[in-house]
């Protein structure tokens, strides 16, 4: 299917002038600054998807009685573009992104937008600001589109004006100092998702719902929070914003099963890249327990957590109100080390892409 979103183009006169881009492509920390240009997109049970543009990065008019302010009728997505060696730009599977997109769109009684205008408005966006994609490190500029109920009115009903809008951040390495590994904090009050609730969708109220437990977990000197499943308090599901894996000492991975976590394109590239490798993976519900004893009596010897921004990150501690547990000997294990280097090379071109993950804008 090709794409039949045509963008129309109306370019900054204003653009952040290049000494400053440079400024701060430098030193651009995450999600502060944005380029000089944003795709909107428009949809209305009449016209369908329509009005298409790319245009001066700005503020959005927004009238209070917008109905995404009353009801978070929301999604989004999270994705990077990559400046290789020689210059070009490229995405990581954003038909991936698309297709999850969709998904959400669908839990969300949003309307789901075709996966080609998806990756279309990516690629006009990062064509008109390729000058925002840095370059040397694993920098990236970071493309977060989003859906919103954006008719002005207050009835509990799916909105019959949505927009449709995608913005990009110059984003720095995310471990500019080397990796190094979190300490988790165990959220034993709050869920963050039930059977049959939004749990597997990218929706903007599932953040706001775990705001409170990731307070929780800084507030107990952890850098992060695990969430339990709802109903037995007991099943590992992910982190706010990152899936889990475990490592074993015969060489098994096991990753929670779908169903209530996000299904992260980076939790799917890294089963592909261990199977290859030799390990044997398992998609499962793992037990609390499973977690404590696995990693007091050495049979489980790494955890790492996956996500876009991060790729992987270890895990070095489990803390909760029983105390807290070390994971191996706290540090990045070999299996970690080796499986985040792999996909660092191939989304930064430095590897051969046999999978066919990367998208050329
Ligand atoms: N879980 C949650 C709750 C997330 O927000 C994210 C980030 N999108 C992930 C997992 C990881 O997903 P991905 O690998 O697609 O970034």
């Amino acid at each position: 299917m090709t794409a039949s979103l045509e963008f129309r183009q109306q370019l900054s006169d204003s653009p952040v002038p290049s000494a400053r881009r440079e400024e701060i492509l430098a030193a651009p920390g995450f999600g502060k600054y944005f380029s000089d240009h944003m795709v909107t997109v428009t949809w209305t049970p009449e016209q369908g998807w329509h009005d298409a543009v790319v245009k001066p990065y700005g503020p959005l008019a927004i009238d209070p009685a917008t109905a995404v302010l009353h009801y978070a009728q929301e999604i989004f997505e999270g994705l990077k573009a990559y400046r290789h060696a020689d210059g070009s730009v490229w995405t990581f599977r954003p038909e991936a992104n698309a297709a999850r997109f969709q998904r959400s769109a669908a839990r969300m009684a949003l309307p789901q937008l075709p996966v080609d205008d998806f990756v279309a408005a990516l690629d006009t966006l990062v064509r008109v600001d390729e000058a925002w994609v840095p370059s040397g490190g694993e920098a990236s500029l970071y493309l977060r589109p989003f859906m919103f109920a954006s008719e002005v009115f207050l009835g509990v009903r799916p909105a019959r004006q949505v927009s449709f809008v995608v913005i990009a951040s110059p984003a720095g390495a995310y471990f500019s100092e080397g990796v190094k590994p979190v300490s988790i904090w165990l959220s034993e009050d709050y869920t963050r998702a039930a059977v049959g609730g939004t749990g597997a969708a990218k929706c903007g109220g599932n953040y706001a719902a775990s705001l409170i437990a990731q307070q929780e977990a800084i507030a107990n000197g952890c850098d992060q929070v695990a969430f339990l499943d709802a109903v037995d308090r007991r099943w590992v599901e992910e982190l706010g914003g990152m899936n889990l894996y475990f490592v074993y000492d015969d060489g098994q991975i096991v990753t929670p099963e779908l169903g209530t976590i996000l299904e992260g394109i980076t939790r799917e590239a890294i089963i592909t890249l261990a199977t290859e490798a030799g390990h044997k993976v398992e998609e499962r519900r793992i037990g609390i327990d499973e977690w404590r004893e696995g990693a007091a009596s050495g049979r489980i010897t790494e955890v790492f957590a996956c996500g876009t921004a991060a790729v992987l990150t270890p895990v070095g501690t489990l803390r909760s109100r029983e105390g807290e547990l070390v994971m191996g000997d706290g540090t990045a294990g070999p299996v970690t080390t080796r499986i985040r280097r792999q996909l660092l090379d191939i989304q930064y071109g430095r590897t051969e892409d046999t999978y066919d993950w990367l998208h050329r804008v």
